[in-house]
């Protein structure tokens, strides 16, 4: 059986308009490409993604199914924006990863990087277990808005600094099951 997208071209989300901003063929055609660079950097290094949940899970589970090398999966999660659309400032751990990362090739994947905050705390959090690398693969960046200091290896699509959902991405909870992206109307 096959799935059944949802894809309108504006949502409604918590009373906030969104317009379709990437559509499902833009990132299947750029997964695919990630897919490929990610096979020739680590084959035989048999590498552990970790997602950032809850965003990234959907970016995760669609990442693995166009990599074909030898690969493992675990999960992290930070304490969240709650409901609102700007961050509070602060990141606490609230699920550990379950895998020895001991001199395993580390992939973070993450939903979205903003400020930077967030993946910042996390790189730091994963260099403590010692691993052969690490490496940040994210879906989307707002470069505009990233302030600390990061290093992202791969990069789905750049993005201004405005707020989207859809496609794992959440506002207070909803619109995860979006198979596109959406970017909020009154950012225009
Ligand atoms: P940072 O720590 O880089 O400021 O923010 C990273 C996290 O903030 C992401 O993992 C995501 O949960 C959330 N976030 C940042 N920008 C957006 C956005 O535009 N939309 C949504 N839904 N979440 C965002």
């Amino acid at each position: 059986m096959s799935l059944k997208f949802h894809l309108p071209d504006e949502v409604n989300c918590n009373n906030e308009k969104f317009r379709v901003f990437i559509t499902k063929e833009q990132i299947d055609e750029r997964l695919a490409q990630l897919g490929t660079q990610l096979d020739k950097k680590f084959e035989g290094k048999r590498p552990i993604f970790i997602g950032v949940l809850n965003g990234a899970f959907i970016f995760l589970a669609d990442i693995m199914r166009h990599v074909s090398i030898d690969c493992e999966v675990d999960f992290m999660k930070l304490s969240s924006y709650g409901d609102e659309k700007v961050s509070s400032g602060q990141v606490t751990e609230l699920k550990h990863v379950d895998a020895n990362l001991e001199g395993r090739h580390v992939i973070l994947v993450e939903d979205i990087v903003d400020t930077g905050l967030s993946i910042n705390f996390l790189v730091k959090r994963v260099k403590e277990m010692n691993p052969a690398s690490v490496s940040v693969l994210t879906l989307l960046h707002k470069k505009d808005a990233t302030r600390h200091d990061v290093q992202l290896d791969y990069v789905g699509f750049e993005i201004p600094d405005a707020f989207v959902l859809g496609y794992g991405l959440d506002y207070a909870q909803e619109g995860r099951n979006l198979a596109q992206i959406y970017v909020i109307e009154s950012h225009e």
